[in-house]
């Protein structure tokens, strides 16, 4: 099942997969994650890098420090990767995996710059949908551009 291992950026320009499963799945508190994820904190899980490929384009990147590597789409900006350039390691954002639900994360890091509300977001309201947001969703998924949760044989269809 290399499928549960592919994954790839929102347009579908760039596709990648792990040919055995990563691990180590955490998500990152700290201020360089916060930021290049746009996010309160980064959820990322990994591999060795000789068992992970770039299926299609090619990663835009950034040298957060002269240690670490972030690699992104170039064309929708989803962040993809994280590496340090010493490291045979290379993890990816579990978001952008194809079966995410399947790498629940393990541990936390970064936690000096956690945030001090970030834990109570599991307690927030549930909004559920209301009709009229339901509809929306329908007019959305019938203009959607994001790519689908799994290799497609080309794209944009
Ligand atoms: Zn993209
Ligand atoms: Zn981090």
């Amino acid at each position: 099942m290399t499928q549960a291992y592919s994954g790839g950026c929102q347009c579908g320009a760039i596709r990648y997969r792990f040919t055995q499963s990563p691990s180590g799945a955490h998500i990152c508190h700290c201020r360089m994650c916060q930021k290049a994820f746009g996010a309160f904190y980064a959820p990322l899980v990994g591999g060795p890098r000789d068992s992970f490929e770039i299926t299609r384009g090619a990663l835009g990147t950034f040298m957060s420090s002269d240690q670490a590597e972030r690699g992104f789409c170039p064309r929708c900006g989803t962040p993809l990767t994280f590496r340090y350039i010493d490291s045979d390691r290379i993890s990816v954002s579990i978001g952008s995996l194809d079966n995410l639900e399947a790498f629940p994360p393990e541990d936390q890091h970064g936690i000096e710059s956690r945030l001090s509300w970030v834990n109570d977001l599991g307690h927030l309201p549930d909004h559920p949908p209301t009709e009229g947001e339901n509809e929306h969703a329908d007019f959305i998924q019938s203009t959607n551009h994001q790519h689908p949760d799994h290799d497609t044989e080309r794209w944009p269809e």
